[in-house]
C-alpha cells in the first residue's frame, strides 16, 4: 500500500501516476475551484452526453419523429441494458434499462415473492437505503391482504387467511458501518423467501460478499436481490459468475446518466422464465404490435418492462456509458481504492483532532468508492462547507458527511483541497453560525 502524506506535492505526485488522468477532460468542469465530492448521489456531466441530448432532441425526436422508434428507440432498452451487463458481470439478454429503482425493486421483489408463496421472511438490514425498505413494507401490504391475492395461488382457498409476511433487518455490530454477518447466517432459514441488501451500503460504504451470502441464500431455497445503486461503476461485480438471481441499479450516480436516468434490472437466465411481472404492461408483452386483448409474457426479461421508456434520458445516458466502459471496472477500482485509502488517512491525520471519526470499513477490500466521516455537528459543517467553502459532499443523517470518489473525474488534488477546506472550517469554527434546524435536501 502507498504510504502517505499530507503534503500538496504529495497530492500532485499522485495525479502524475494516474493511469486515468486525462479522463477528466471528457467531463464539463465549469468551475475548477469546486471540489466536486457527491458523485455517488450524481455523476458529473460527460461532455458528450451534452452534445448528444442535443442531437437525440433536434434530429431524433425533431425531425425523425415516430420514425424513431424503427430506428433503435424500441430496443433501447435491452441495447442499453447488455451494455450496463457488461460492468456488471451480466452476459447479455439479462439486464434490461427500465423505470427507476424503487420501481424495479417493486417488480423483482414481487415477483421473486410470489414464486414461492409459502415462505412468509424477507430479509434486508436496517441501514439499507430508505426507499428500498419502504417498497419491501408496501409489497408486504398489498400481499398481506385479507382477501387471496392476484399474485398468489398456491395453498389459498378462498377466506383462508394469509399468513403475514415478516421483514427481518439485520442490524449492524457498529453503528451502521458493517453488518452482523453471523446474524445474517442465523436469519437465513427455509421458511425464507427473499434476501434483499445493497451490495454497496450507501451511508458507509460497506460492501457484502455477493459470492458468499448468494451462496447462503441458495442452501436453504430463498432468493437474492442486490441493489446495485452505490456499487455499479464503483466496483467490478460479478453476477453471473456469483451465481446471481436478480439485481437493480441505477444509472446517475457513478455511471453519470444524469438526473433522473431510467434504471436497470437484472434478471439470471436461470429463472426468467420462471417469474412474472406484477406489472403487466403491453411493453412487457410477448407481441406488443399484435395489439392482442390478452396479456401474454414476453421471453425473458423483457417480461419486466412495463410501458414507455424515457427515451431523451435514456439515450443521454447510454452516451455517458462511454468513458466507464471504456476504463473498464479494473482500472476504475484501482484509482478508487487509493483515494478512498488516502481520504482515510486525511481524515485521521487532519481531522480526528476536531472529534471527526472514520464511518466506513478500514479495509479498502470492504469498501466501496465512498466514504462517510462522522461528527456531531456534520449538517452544520457540510452547510459551511457547500455554502463558504465551494466543496460539495452531502449529509446523511444521523452525524455522516458523505465523501464520493470517482475514479474518472476526481482528482488526488481536488481530494487534499476538499479535506483542507474540512480543516479549516473546524479551526475557524465557521459551521457555528449555522442552525441546526435542516434544509429538505440535504
Ligand atoms: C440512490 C439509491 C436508490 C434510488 O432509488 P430511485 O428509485 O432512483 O430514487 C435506491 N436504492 C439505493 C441503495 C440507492 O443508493
Amino acid at each position: 500500500m502507498t504510504t502517505f502524506n499530507t503534503s500538496l506535492d504529495f497530492a500532485h505526485q499522485l495525479d502524475s501516476q494516474d493511469p486515468l488522468a486525462t479522463y477528466r477532460d471528457l467531463f464539463l468542469i465549469t468551475d475548477p475551484d469546486i471540489i466536486y465530492l457527491d458523485g455517488n448521489s450524481l455523476g458529473r456531466m460527460p461532455k458528450a452526453a451534452a452534445g448528444r441530448a442535443k442531437q437525440i432532441v433536434n434530429q431524433e425526436w425533431g425531425a425523425d419523429l415516430i420514425r424513431g422508434w424503427n430506428k433503435g428507440w424500441w430496443e433501447a432498452p435491452t441495447r442499453v441494458g447488455d451494455k450496463i451487463g457488461a460492468l456488471i458481470g451480466a452476459a447479455p439478454g439479462q439486464t434490461l434499462v427500465s423505470d427507476t429503482t424503487s420501481i424495479n425493486l417493486f417488480k423483482l421483489a414481487t415477483a421473486a415473492l410470489t414464486l414461492q408463496p409459502n415462505r412468509k421472511r424477507i430479509i434486508t438490514d436496517t441501514f439499507n437505503f430508505p426507499s428500498d425498505l419502504y417498497i419491501l413494507q408496501g409489497i408486504k401490504n398489498l400481499l398481506d391482504a385479507e382477501s387471496p391475492s392476484p399474485f398468489q395461488g398456491e395453498g389459498r382457498g378462498e377466506g383462508q387467511r394469509n399468513t403475514p409476511y415478516e421483514i427481518l433487518r439485520i442490524s449492524s455490530l457498529d453503528n451502521d458501518i458493517t453488518p452482523d454477518l453471523a446474524a445474517l447466517e442465523t436469519a437465513i432459514n427455509e421458511d425464507t423467501t427473499l434476501v434483499t441488501l445493497s451490495h454497496v451500503v450507501f451511508k458507509s460504504g460497506y460492501i457484502y460478499d455477493m459470492r458468499r451470502i448468494t451462496d447462503l441464500a441458495h442452501s436453504k431455497g430463498a432468493i437474492v436481490l442486490w441493489d446495485l445503486c452505490h456499487a455499479v461503476g464503483a466496483i467490478p461485480i460479478a453476477l453471473d459468475d456469483c451465481n446471481a438471481d436478480l439485481a437493480i441499479g441505477c444509472t446517475y450516480k457513478y455511471l453519470n446518466g444524469g438526473p433522473g436516468s431510467p434504471a436497470f434490472l437484472y434478471v439470471n437466465k436461470k429463472i426468467q422464465e420462471k417469474l412474472s411481472s406484477p406489472i403487466w404492461g403491453w411493453w412487457g408483452q410477448n407481441k406488443p404490435f399484435d395489439f392482442g386483448l390478452d396479456y401474454e409474457p414476453a421471453a425473458g426479461a423483457s417480461r419486466f418492462l412495463a410501458g414507455t421508456q424515457p427515451m431523451l434520458s435514456l439515450l443521454t445516458m447510454e452516451t455517458a456509458l462511454e468513458p466507464t466502459l471504456q476504463a473498464g471496472m479494473d482500472s476504475i477500482r484501482a484509482k478508487s481504492i487509493v483515494m478512498t485509502n488516502y481520504a482515510s488517512f486525511l481524515t485521521n491525520a487532519w481531522l480526528s483532532p476536531f472529534g471527526f471519526s472514520l464511518g466506513s470499513p478500514r479495509d479498502s477490500a470492504l469498501r466501496g468508492s465512498h466514504i462517510s466521516i462522522r461528527h456531531p455537528d456534520g449538517y452544520r459543517i457540510n452547510r459551511a462547507l457547500i455554502e463558504e467553502m465551494n466543496v460539495i459532499p452531502d449529509f446523511r443523517a444521523p452525524d455522516n458527511l458523505r465523501l464520493g470518489f470517482s475514479s474518472l473525474y476526481t482528482s488526488f488534488n481536488e481530494i487534499w483541497q476538499g479535506f483542507d477546506r474540512i480543516k479549516r472550517v473546524m479551526e475557524e469554527k465557521r459551521y457555528e453560525k449555522y442552525p441546526k434546524q435542516m434544509l429538505t435536501v440535504t
